[in-house]
């Protein structure tokens, strides 16, 4: 992030001597990089001596349940009217890693009336500027909490502690799916080095995140690539298929299904993955690439969804089997 005009704004705006009331929120599923970087902007906020309330959409895997700031957190799925009269309270509304409250249909009717001060932080594609009143957007950068980091690290890095730490090092590793993706410049490589100065334990985290499978969860993932991979070897591409009984055969839980759609790029043809699977409300599409494969494009064009290019999701509404065929179609026709 260079420190431009829009970094002077927001560094006026933070360190104006108004104690402001601030709402942070991310967007809906929080991954790593949501909650990562939501938790480590609201900490640095309330350091400065802000009046800060995080809230975020819904469920948290458990395996982000650690993170530092998490309980202090607000879920708008577990209290709507409390989390509506946090955000009509607020005077400024801040969102990170997702930039267009379409993302989150639920939480966009309470802040649609919004008079709050709107900032969006965030390094997603096409940022609709018209929808902020200060827009910081880097798609270039690794992860969002990249951007928080060198925002703190602009506006005062005395505030930088071991907590804010590990809640950015959680964005960066796991929005780079552990550096596989968007690590072809040393910056978030320079980060972690200042992470790890700043006290996070990079054994202890990873143990947390990723080796705290349920035995349930575990059996999940067998079962979706022994039992339910779909290989299209002349296209270079893998799907799995997970029905709601399925996933309740292995007493789903959110987050259950994270890391499942990255799986079949471990083979050695297969450039694209998709996950299809089916939630009480909708059908979630998730998909992932290596290399110079898009599937951002896959995900926009075909199931109006959007993400990064080597990773990207969608939520349709209509069938499995629909949403299997236009998948199908969607590969036949790109790649
Ligand atoms: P996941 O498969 O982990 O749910 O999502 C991968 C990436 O795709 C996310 O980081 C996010 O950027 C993007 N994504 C997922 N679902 C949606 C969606 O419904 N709309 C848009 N625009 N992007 C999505
Ligand atoms: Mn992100």
């Amino acid at each position: 992030m260079k420190n431009n005009a829009k970094l002077l704004k927001l560094k006026s705006i933070f360190m104006s001597k108004k104690k402001h009331k601030i709402v942070v929120t991310t967007h809906k599923n929080p991954d790593g990089d949501a909650l990562g970087s939501s938790l480590a902007l609201s900490r640095f906020l309330k350091k400065i001596g802000h009046n800060v309330n995080t809230i975020i959409p819904d469920a948290i895997p458990s395996f982000y349940k650690w993170m530092p700031g998490i309980d202090d957190s607000y879920i708008f799925d577990n209290d709507h009217e409390l989390c509506d009269s946090l955000i009509s309270d607020s005077d400024i509304f801040i969102a990170t890693d997702f930039n267009s409250l379409t993302r989150n249909l639920k939480m966009s009717c309470s802040t649609q009336s919004i008079k709050a001060f709107s900032i969006c932080i965030d390094h997603h594609l096409n940022p609709p500027e018209d929808e902020w009143n200060l827009l910081i957007s880097d798609t270039k950068v690794s992860s969002t909490s990249e951007i928080i980091y060198d925002i703190i690290d602009f506006i005062n890095p005395s505030m930088f502690d071991k907590e804010i730490a590990e809640c950015i090092y959680t964005g960066i590793y796991t929005d780079t799916n552990k550096f596989f993706h968007c690590c072809d410049h040393s910056h978030p490589y320079e980060i972690m080095t200042n992470l790890i100065k700043m006290g996070v334990n990079v054994n202890k985290i990873n143990n947390l995140i990723y080796n705290s499978y349920t035995y349930d969860r575990f059996k999940l993932l067998g079962y979706s690539i022994y039992k339910k991979l779909n290989f299209i070897e002349n296209k270079g591409a893998a799907y799995i298929i997970l029905t709601q009984k399925e996933l309740q055969k292995f007493n789903y839980e959110p987050g259950y299904t994270e890391g499942i759609v990255s799986m079949p790029l471990s083979i050695e043809k297969v450039n694209i993955s998709a996950l299809i699977s089916e939630r009480k409300d909708r059908i979630k599409i998730s998909l992932r690439s290596k290399t110079n494969y898009d599937v951002r494009y896959l995900a926009q064009r075909y199931f109006n969804g959007g993400g990064h290019k080597n990773a990207s999701g969608a939520d349709f509404y209509g069938s499995l089997d629909d949403a299997e065929k236009i998948l199908l179609k969607a590969i036949e026709e790109l790649f």
